[in-house]
């Protein structure tokens, strides 16, 4: 009797899914970019099989990988609303980013709108005379409680334009007409549109890897793009799958900032700034973690992240590991492709620690605390004098990787490392359970790794311990200089800049003279030694200045009252945190640090 009802009640579903397919509804964009010069995206949707009293469209309030408030909706403009017989629909905004627009049961609604752009960035749309970049979650609207429905986006290019660079699967048949099967696709792959040029392909492990851009700049292509496959066969490397069909790495043109994707990453890339070994390894850098990120945050990912809230955005304390670690796998995978040099990765972690460790923000805010703020503090940190109450993932994040990895190291005699948990999380979660991980099973997969209790180093996350550096470098045969060096020459910790004639501090050092005396960033300086401060007689103070003799400023605090300030230059101490190899290592010292840098 019961299996009877079920099957009853199977083919009465079965029946009812035939009808739903067959009345499928369809959402279908078209982007237009008639006059560039204007700055200004035409976008008109198609959206049929939807048949409501009212339909809620939205706009998101921020793009994943960006984790900041961005109010995309202000810039859309001039919305139409019409049936299919052209009637216009009424319409009115509900919130900051919903248009609700009065549909009345019609089976067609087209909407026309305009999205004006201003700035060129990675987490902005942009459209001018010479390229347009389409960041989906600037331009496109979806439908309230369907963010799953299947979209179709067709490019109308300036007549000029000859390319469109994405990582959205093509219309076969339909030029420059693109296929999402959900806005979470949609809004993972951005579109670059213009004159772009494509640098020749490469494979790993059969799959293409291709690499377009805008304006790339004069560089040598052909060992870049030797160096970029090797850096992709590095990052495949650690861990031993690749998830995606194609990847396209997409140059947005000049400019900073990048942001990952599933099957591709959008950046600012300028080729003509090689012309240093330094700035080419750190562009490496940089592109070695937008595509480490396809698979540390767009897959290995912690539970918060997803699915994205479009409205609200998505808190994690986890953002140490989705950002922290990606810049450690940066410069491991640079050096396991063989490109930096030993000395070139120390140096890269040594920069952290010094950005890190001269902050008083160490002694304020946690790892934890930093990845959950980061929507209110901003993506590296607070401004103002608040930025001293504040740390960076990018900084500590990776520092505290570095620790995770020896200590692992070091107590499976070398079998096992950081590398095994990333493999573990991307196995477990991502292609098992097909979900993020929970803080506790984060906690887990590194303790069940290690086969101890890493209570020690969580704290290097939880709490704002002091990082006991010279333990972990020596499991790897490495010793770092953590005592405090004594300089000779005159010191007072503050940098100074000029805003139309006045002078403003730029930076100040914890602790330093100025530190000790009050004076804070942003401040402006009024007189310095009883004369009217200019940017001429600020520099030449300072480049004149002794250890002993006071240097007398007025400057306006904040409660816009004037003070004196008395500051007295010093000899500067500082932590500098060298390291180098130590003399005689045991064989498991020489092991965890060979096996460390070849991966
Ligand atoms: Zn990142």
């Amino acid at each position: 009797m019961k299996t009877k009802i079920s099957f009853a009640f199977l083919i009465s579903f079965l029946f009812f899914s035939v009808i739903v397919i067959a009345q499928k509804s369809s959402l279908s964009y078209t982007v237009k970019m008639d006059n560039p010069e204007w700055h200004v995206y035409s976008v008109q949707l198609s959206c049929k099989g939807i048949q409501k009293e009212f339909i809620d469209f939205k706009m998101p309030v921020w793009t994943p990988g960006y984790y900041q408030k961005m109010d995309y909706a202000k810039n859309l403009e001039r919305l139409k609303a019409t049936d299919e017989r052209g009637k216009e629909l009424k319409w009115e905004k509900t919130t900051d980013n919903t248009w609700r627009i009065f549909s009345k049961n019609s089976n067609t609604v087209n909407l026309t709108y305009e999205i004006k752009t201003i700035r060129p960035f990675v987490a902005t749309a942009y459209l001018d005379e010479t390229r347009g970049y389409i960041l989906p979650a600037a331009v496109f609207l979806y439908i309230d409680k369907m963010i799953n429905h299947p979209v179709q986006v067709a490019v109308a290019p300036d007549k000029k334009w000859n390319r469109v660079a994405t990582g959205l699967d093509s219309v076969a048949g339909k030029k420059f007409t693109y296929t999402a099967p959900d806005f979470d696709i949609l809004y993972d792959s951005p579109l670059l549109v213009g004159n772009l040029e494509e640098l020749p392909s490469f494979q790993v492990r059969g799959i293409r890897h291709r690499f377009i851009g805008y304006k790339l700049g004069d560089f040598n292509k052909e060992q870049f793009m030797v160096d970029l496959k090797k850096i992709v066969e590095a990052a495949v490397n650690v861990i031993g799958h690749i998830p995606y069909k194609n990847y396209t790495f997409i140059a947005i043109g000049p400019g900073p900032g990048g942001i990952e994707h599933l099957n591709n990453t959008t950046f600012g890339f300028n080729g003509s700034n090689f012309n240093n070994r330094e700035s080419y390894i750190r562009t490496l850098h940089f592109l070695a973690h937008e595509y480490f990120h396809h698979y540390n945050v767009k897959r290995i990912r912690p539970v918060e992240l997803g699915p994205f809230d479009y409205d609200k955005g998505n808190r994690t304390k986890m953002l140490w590991i989705s950002e922290g670690l990606s810049v450690y796998y940066e410069y491991m995978v640079v050096r396991r492709a063989g490109i930096s040099t030993d000395g070139e990765l120390l140096n890269a972690f040594r920069g952290n620690m010094l950005a890190f460790e001269n902050k008083p923000g160490k002694r304020y805010q946690t790892l934890e605390q930093a990845s959950y703020e980061t929507w209110s503090d901003g993506p590296f940190g607070r401004t103002t004098d608040e930025i001293n109450k504040t740390i960076s993932y990018y900084d500590k994040g990776p520092v505290v990787g570095l620790l995770f990895d020896f200590k692992i190291r070091q107590v499976t005699n070398n079998k096992r490392s950081l590398d095994d948990v990333m493999r573990f999380l991307y196995k477990e979660y991502y292609q098992k359970k097909k979900r993020g991980f929970t803080e506790e099973e984060l906690r887990s997969a590194f303790e069940n790794i290690a086969g101890t209790s890493l209570a020690e180093e969580f704290e290097y996350v939880t709490t704002t311990k002091e990082l006991d550096y010279p333990k972990y470098f020596n499991y790897a045969g490495l010793k770092i200089d953590t005592a405090t060096q004594v300089f000779l020459s005159p010191y007072v910790g503050f940098t100074v800049r000029e805003r139309e004639d006045s002078v403003f501090i730029a930076a100040v050092d914890y602790e330093s003279p100025a530190w000790d005396s009050g004076i804070r960033r942003g401040q402006q300086v009024l007189e310095m030694d009883w004369q009217k401060a200019t940017p001429k007689l600020c520099k030449t103070i300072l480049s004149n200045m002794e250890i002993g003799k006071l240097i007398k400023m007025k400057i306006i605090s904040t409660d816009t009252t004037a003070v004196y300030k008395n500051i007295i230059p010093v000899k500067k101490r500082e932590k500098t945190f060298l390291i180098a190899t130590i003399g005689d290592p045991s064989p498991l010292q020489k092991q965890i640090l060979e096996s460390w840098l070849k991966g």
